[in-house]
C-alpha cells in the first residue's frame, strides 16, 4: 500500500491507468496549483510558444505524472516519459531530446535521481534549446552543436531538497503538491467507484478517504480491494461494514496509518526511549530503507503530528504515544 510505483503489479498499473484523470476538470485538489497552471498552459498556447518548464514536488501517489498528462492533453501534445535513474548517459538524454517534436512534454520523474554529467547536458537543453554532442574519442573527438524543437521538462521529485541549485533555477513553474484532506478524497474514491462500476456508500467512500493517508493512489488501492471483499464477503455494495472490515484486514488502522507507519512510530518509542534518534537507525530497525521512510512515511506522520524532526533527529509526539496507547516514560518527549 505504499504508494509507489515499484511495488505495483500489472493488474494495478492497468487500474490506475483506467482512474487516471485526463483533463484539468477531472482533477480533484491541489486547487491553487492546478489554476494556476492553467492559466500558464493557456498563455504559452496564445502565444505559440511551448510552456515554462515545470517542477512537481510531493510525495509519491498524489498526482504529479497524472498532471503531466493532463498538461501535455491541454497543450495538445503529446508527452514523453522517463526517469531519473534510467537515463544513464548523455547519449540516452540526446537520443529523447532529439525525438521531441515542438511543443512536446517530456516528463523525468525522480529528476533528483539523474546522474551528474546527464544533469549537466539537460542545461543547455532546458534554456537554450540545444546540446552539444561529442562525436568519436580520443585525438578525433569534436563536438557538434544540435538544436532541438522547443519543448517543455516536467520534472518530479519526492525530494526537492536533493534538487542541485542550478537545476532548480532553470524551472519556470514549481509546484508543491500537499497531501489531499479527507473530503476532496472522498469525491476521488467516489469518482473511481463510478468508473469501476462499484456500488459504494457515501459513508464507506469517507472512511476509505478518511483512512488513505492523504495520498489518491492509495486511496485507489483501497477501494479497490475493499470491493474485493465487498464481491466475496458482501452483496457487491461497499457499505461501511464492509470498508471497515476490509481496512481492518488490510493493516490499515482507524486513523489511517499503515504497518509500517506503527512500526517506525514504536521502534522510536520502545527502542529509543521515543527518541530523537537518526533515519538510518531508525531505518536498520524497522527493515525499511532510510530513502523510503523519509519520502514515503516520515512526510505524513509529521503532517499528522505524530513524529517531529529535530537537529539531533527524530522524535515521537505525545499524540504518538497517545496513538499507540503507551505511556509516556519519565520527562516524556513531545
Ligand atoms: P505521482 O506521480 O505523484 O506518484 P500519480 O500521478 O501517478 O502520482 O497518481 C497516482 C494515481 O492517483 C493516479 O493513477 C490517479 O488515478 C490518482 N490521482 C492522483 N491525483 C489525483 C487527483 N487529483 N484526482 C483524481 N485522481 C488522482
Amino acid at each position: 500500500l505504499k504508494g509507489d510505483d515499484e511495488h505495483m503489479n500489472q493488474t494495478d498499473k492497468e487500474f490506475e491507468k483506467a482512474l487516471r484523470p485526463l483533463s484539468f476538470d477531472d482533477f480533484t485538489g491541489q486547487q491553487k496549483i492546478v489554476d494556476n497552471i492553467k492559466i500558464f498552459v493557456l498563455a504559452a498556447k496564445k502565444r505559440g510558444e511551448s510552456l515554462d518548464h515545470v517542477l512537481l514536488h510531493g510525495p509519491p501517489g498524489l498526482g504529479k505524472t497524472t498532471l503531466s498528462h493532463i498538461i501535455a492533453n491541454e497543450l495538445e501534445s503529446s508527452l514523453k516519459i522517463t526517469s531519473g535513474p534510467v537515463l544513464d548517459k548523455p547519449s540516452d538524454l540526446a537520443g529523447l531530446l532529439t525525438n521531441l517534436e515542438e511543443g512536446d512534454v517530456l516528463f523525468i520523474d525522480e529528476i533528483h535521481r539523474l546522474n551528474a554529467v546527464v544533469e549537466e547536458y539537460l542545461y543547455s537543453a532546458m534554456e537554450d534549446f540545444r546540446i552539444d554532442i561529442m562525436l568519436d574519442s580520443g585525438p578525433n573527438a569534436r563536438s557538434v552543436q544540435i538544436s532541438l524543437n522547443p519543448f517543455t521538462l516536467i520534472g518530479a521529485t519526492t525530494r526537492s531538497g536533493l534538487l542541485t541549485s542550478p537545476l532548480r533555477a532553470r524551472f519556470g513553474i514549481n509546484a508543491r503538491l500537499e497531501y489531499y484532506d479527507a473530503k476532496l478524497l472522498t469525491t476521488i474514491v467516489t469518482r473511481s467507484a463510478n468508473i469501476l462500476g462499484a456500488p459504494m456508500d457515501e459513508v464507506a467512500a469517507y472512511e476509505i478517504a478518511r483512512r488513505s493517508r492523504g495520498t489518491p493512489r492509495i486511496a485507489n488501492t483501497l477501494l479497490r480491494r475493499t470491493r474485493d471483499f465487498a464481491d466475496i464477503k458482501g452483496n457487491g455494495t461497499i457499505n461501511l461494514e464492509i470498508a471497515k472490515f476490509a481496512l481492518d484486514a488490510l493493516d490499515v488502522d482507524e486513523n489511517g496509518l499503515d504497518e509500517m507507519d506503527n512500526r517506525i512510530l514504536t521502534t522510536i518509542i520502545e527502542k529509543f526511549k521515543g527518541g530523537p534518534v537518526g533515519i538510518s537507525t531508525i531505518a536498520t530497525a524497522c527493515g525499511e530503507e532510510g530513502e523510503t521512510i523519509e519520502e514515503v512515511y516520515e512526510p505524513f506522520l509529521i503532517q499528522e503530528g505524530y513524529l517531529k524532526r529535530t537537529s539531533r533527529g527524530r522524535i515521537a509526539t505525545e499524540l504518538a504515544y497517545k496513538h499507540l496507547n503507551i505511556r509516556p516514560h519519565f520527562g516524556g518527549n513531545s
